[in-house]
C-alpha cells in the first residue's frame, strides 16, 4: 500500500521520530502550524476515525499527545489536539493521525 504515513512508521521514509512504542509513532510536522506541531499516528494502517475500532488504541493516542505536551513544556499553557476526518474534514492523508498544536496562542 502506499502510505507515507505507514512508510514513516516503518521507518521507509526516514524521519525523525519524537516518541515510538508498539502502538503509535509522532513524528513533527512537515508544514508546522505552531511552533509546535506533532503528529501522532497508529503503526497500524487505519484509514480515517471512522475506520478506528480500537478504544484501547483511541485512548493511548490520546495519552501520548499529553504526555508529549507535558514533555514538552506546553501543557499548562495549553495546547490544541485535532482529527481531520474525510473531505469535509479537511483530511488530506488517509491513515489516522491526531494533531498536537501549541507554543503559541491558537485562535
Ligand atoms: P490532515 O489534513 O489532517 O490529513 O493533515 C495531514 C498533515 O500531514 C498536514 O498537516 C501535512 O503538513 C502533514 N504531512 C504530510 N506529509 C508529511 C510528511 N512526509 N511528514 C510530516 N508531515 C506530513
Ligand atoms: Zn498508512
Amino acid at each position: 500500500m502506499d502510505c507515507i504515513f505507514c512508510k514513516i512508521a516503518k521507518q521507509e521514509i526516514p524521519t525523525k521520530l519524537i516518541y515510538e512504542d508498539d502502538l503509535v509513532v509522532a513524528f513533527n510536522d512537515i508544514h508546522p502550524k505552531a511552533p509546535h506541531h506533532i503528529l501522532i499516528i497508529p503503526r497500524q494502517h487505519i484509514a480515517t476515525l471512522n475506520d478506528l475500532d480500537n478504544p484501547n488504541l483511541g485512548g493511548h493516542l490520546l495519552m501520548v499527545a499529553k504526555k508529549l505536551a507535558a514533555e514538552i513544556g506546553i501543557a499548562d499553557a495549553g495546547y490544541r489536539l485535532i482529527i481531520n476526518c474525510n473531505r469535509n474534514g479537511g483530511q488530506e492523508v488517509f491513515h489516522l493521525h491526531l494533531h498536537l498544536l501549541g507554543g503559541r496562542q491558537l485562535r
